[in-house]
């Protein structure tokens, strides 16, 4: 059993870039980070001893796929793969929560990212009341001692959160709802993000504060230009720190 957790206060967290980000330096840090990226992955895929999972999870519209765009699409397609989670089809439902999750960890070598995850799994019948709070605290231990398997196991692990507050989403639904583009994902969002707001906000808050083993990276989404930066530079720094090395040729 691990020690009682700090508990995570969303509101106490500004979801805004911080004051001495500005948007023009970090367009550009960002477009340098691209090219620093896309060298680190072909490294990282000849060196071939780590692999790497990152995890996005974060309301409706808070970016999910956006940051995917604009902040990892920029290497390489064949070291890189993204997975999106939906609602459980019939197959997977009927299997524990996890089972769906395997096929798509990295192999060495590899980056993978998750649009949503496993969390979806504690946050969705958390929202719903399909869990009581026991099941939700097993699920919690569960990912705790399953997520630190996987960095034992060699693949890096690297968890964001990425942050917006209400007027944000109000905001973003709002222009999902006026683009001829964006109108298929309109009702979605709005039954389940902006309608359970509270919950959702809640639920991320037990998940922030109770499987963070593998620790959460809690990203200022509001603007997309300082979550893009802000991702792109973790996952840079997490590969440095890799130390990784071309092998020798055979
Ligand atoms: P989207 O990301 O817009 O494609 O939406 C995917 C939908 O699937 C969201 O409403 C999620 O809440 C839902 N979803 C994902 N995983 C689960 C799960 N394990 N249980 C229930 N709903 C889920
Ligand atoms: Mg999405």
């Amino acid at each position: 059993m691990r020690s009682k957790q700090t508990m995570i206060h969303l509101d106490r967290i500004s979801p805004d870039p911080p004051k001495r980000w500005e948007k023009k330096g970090a367009k550009e840090k960002l477009s340098e980070l691209h090219k620093e990226l896309f060298k680190l992955q072909n490294k990282f895929f000849a060196d071939g001893r780590h692999a790497l999972l990152i995890i996005l999870q974060g309301i409706d519209t808070a970016g999910k796929s956006g940051t995917i765009r604009h902040a990892l699409m920029c290497m390489n397609p064949l070291g890189l793969r993204a997975t999106s989670f939906g609602v459980p089809t019939t197959e997977e439902a009927k299997h524990d929560f996890l089972w769906r999750i395997f096929p798509h960890l990295p192999p060495k070598g590899m980056i993978h990212v998750f649009d949503r995850s496993h969390y979806e799994d504690i946050l969705v019948p958390t929202v719903t009341k399909k869990i009581t709070a026991a099941e939700r605290e097993k699920r919690c231990e569960l990912i705790n001692t399953v997520e630190q398997h996987w960095v034992r196991s060699g693949i890096g692990v690297l968890k964001f959160y990425l942050h917006i507050d209400r007027e944000e989403q109000k905001e973003r639904i709002a222009a999902r709802k006026k683009e001829p583009l964006k109108q298929w994902k309109y009702a979605k969002a709005d039954n389940v993000g902006a309608k359970h707001w509270d919950q959702y906000r809640k639920a991320y808050e037990l998940v922030l504060t109770n499987c963070n083993a593998v620790k959460w990276n809690i990203i200022p989404a509001n603007k997309r230009w300082c979550r893009n930066y802000a991702v792109a530079k973790i996952v840079r720094d997490h590969l440095v720190g890799s130390k990784l090395k071309y092998p020798r040729s055979k």
